[in-house]
């Protein structure tokens, strides 16, 4: 039997209905199968993976990993500013990027929170410090601390019982400390407590610039005048150089910071590496020492 055109025509598109049918009610069931209760209690249904990263993790990798004892969470601040005409406007994340991981391995039973890029940077209008560089983006105090809390009330409801704040750049240190006093006081009566870990900042930074020029004999000779060192150079590195422009310096005859080269490459990210490595090392047992403490 010969079907007309019409005929295909309307049987398609009765197929087409029909499918958008099934789709609608499929799409319902999905999201109506498990009850909040049923998927927070439901096993894993597959592997787990190692991340030291919150946002890598699954909710029931991470449900599984606090109850296995994982309690403590870093919640790292960085920034986003004028770092000098070499380095991309993120520096303070990239260095939180390889030092958090680090940090919380030392630990042994504790992730890092996704980096805080939005920190207080200068007044916006008129623009003050870093305000005045385009790119830069400034919170101000009170944007900031409210920031703050609701990361760490949050974390807090997620079960973490050690809510750790670090901050890699000057201007995040004050907002963080206030939220820290303001949460002690609110958290009185939960067993989770909030740590300000200002060592990351200071002295972790002088002491990893006194132990890479005494212990590693790495010293900066000359100042280019830039908002830029090797400490800041050497980490960034470590997780990726082409946001201190490696290739292009050193076309460019540039491939230095204040009177320390940069090349070779491989040289410069293990420098990076040994930096993070100690920095690391002070870091985790600053936030020993206060976990310990507040018990
Ligand atoms: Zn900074």
């Amino acid at each position: 039997m010969k079907t007309s055109l019409f005929e295909k025509f309307l049987n398609i598109n009765s197929w087409m209905v029909t499918l958008a049918l099934l789709g609608v009610a499929q799409s319902g069931l999905s999201q109506n199968r498990f009850s909040d209760e049923e998927l927070l209690a439901m096993e894993r249904p597959i592997a787990g993976i190692q991340s030291f990263w919150l946002e890598e993790l699954t909710f029931l990798e991470i449900r599984d990993l606090i109850a296995n004892g994982t309690t403590t969470v870093i919640i790292p601040t960085g920034g986003i500013e004028e770092n000098g005409p070499y380095l991309t406007i993120g520096k303070h994340n990239l260095i939180l990027e390889a030092s958090c991981p680090a940090i919380a391995e030392k630990l042994g039973d504790a992730l890092c929170a996704p980096v805080v890029k939005f920190v207080p940077g200068g007044n916006i209008d008129p623009p003050t410090g870093a305000m005045k560089f385009p790119g830069t983006i400034s919170l101000n105090a009170a944007t900031y601390e409210a920031l703050l809390t609701d990361i760490a009330n949050s974390l807090r409801q997620s079960g973490f019982s050690d809510i750790v704040f670090i901050g890699d750049s000057g201007g995040n240190q004050r907002g963080m400390e206030n939220v820290t006093t303001k949460l002690k006081s609110e958290w009185e009566e939960s067993s989770a407590r909030i740590h300000f870990v200002r060592e990351f900042y200071s002295p972790g930074w002088e002491e990893t610039e006194s132990f890479t020029e005494q212990e590693l004999g790495v010293a900066e000779s000359s100042h280019d005048g830039y908002h830029d060192d090797i400490w800041v150079t050497a980490m960034m590195m470590v997780s990726d150089p082409e946001q201190v422009r490696f290739e292009q310096r050193v076309e460019a005859g540039l491939a230095s910071i204040n009177g320390v080269a940069i090349f070779p490459l491989e040289e410069t990210i293990e420098l990076g590496k040994q930096m993070i490595e100690f920095r690391s090392e002070l870091t985790a047992n600053a936030i020993r020492d206060s976990i310990n403490i507040k018990r």
